[in-house]
């Protein structure tokens, strides 16, 4: 059976300047200082604005808290104003980078193919793309959320050869869960976690399936984190609003505690 090292991510959103972001990687610095978190990896996505900063925090530490950035531009170079390309991400040592996150999909018309030259653009500079996918309410409530997610999936991935494939982390976020503070019941997150290693499993293979990181995402907190976690087909946890409070944050990371 494949091990999959559960995947702890804080997405900052437009929170946190440079200086609070150092403060506040400081506090997860020496609050996770004590123990071992082989068990567990940790990452931050701040704002652009930030990465440069975050870097200095944890450079040369071997806490693996690790950082990217919540959006690549699908191209590398040139007249693309206001975009941040895979090149630029990779020079600051970013390890990852979300892409299709819902608030892109929405506030900038992020479609699958979008998404797809994304995920191309960050493997091309050497980042683990965090593939983001969910349904709406109108998409649950008429029963198609699980179709609708796996063929996010689907256009995320494709033409993304298996050597790629097997290293993303999808993270599923249904969309009336984020930031609402109504969290997706553990089963209902599960059915569509296991709908998307099946999919996996169907575009390339059960082994690679098995080893690819599956998050869930919307309206994570310490409270109701462990019961996420206990799911045989959740890896990880993608964290907006909670991660902004460093104790808080630690305490999902320390969900086993
Ligand atoms: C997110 O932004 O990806 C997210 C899941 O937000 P929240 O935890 O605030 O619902």
């Amino acid at each position: 059976m494949t091990t999959r090292t559960p995947l702890m991510a804080g997405n900052w959103k437009m929170n946190l300047n440079h200086l609070e972001a150092i403060a506040h990687v400081q506090k997860l610095v020496f609050a996770l200082a004590d123990k071992d978190y082989d068990a567990v990896e940790v990452a931050v996505l701040p704002p652009f604005t930030d990465l440069r900063s975050v870097q200095t925090m944890v450079e040369g530490d071997n806490l693996k808290i690790k950082y990217g950035a919540q959006d690549i531009s699908a191209h590398d170079s040139g007249a693309y104003t206001g975009e941040i390309s895979g090149p630029l991400l990779a020079k600051l040592k970013c390890a990852y980078v979300a892409v299709g996150h819902s608030e892109r999909r929405q506030y900038h018309a992020e479609t699958d193919e979008i998404v797809n030259a994304k995920v191309k653009a960050a493997f091309k500079h050497g980042l683990t793309p965090i593939l983001c996918v969910g349904e709406e309410l109108d998409v649950r409530e008429a029963g198609n959320h699980v179709t609708h997610t796996l063929a996010q999936v689907e256009g995320g991935l494709e033409d993304v050869p298996a050597e790629q494939a097997g290293t993303i982390v999808i993270a599923y976020e249904p969309v009336w869960a984020i930031g609402t503070g109504k969290v997706c019941g553990a089963d209902d997150a599960q059915e569509v976690c296991a709908a998307i290693r099946g999919k996996l499993a169907e575009l390339y293979s059960q082994e690679l399936a098995d080893q690819v990181r599956i998050q869930y995402g919307g309206s994570v907190k310490s409270g109701n984190v462990a019961e996420i976690m206990a799911k045989p087909d959740i890896d990880g946890a993608l964290v907006g609003g909670a991660s902004l409070d460093a104790e808080e944050f630690v305490k999902i990371v320390r969900f086993r505690d």
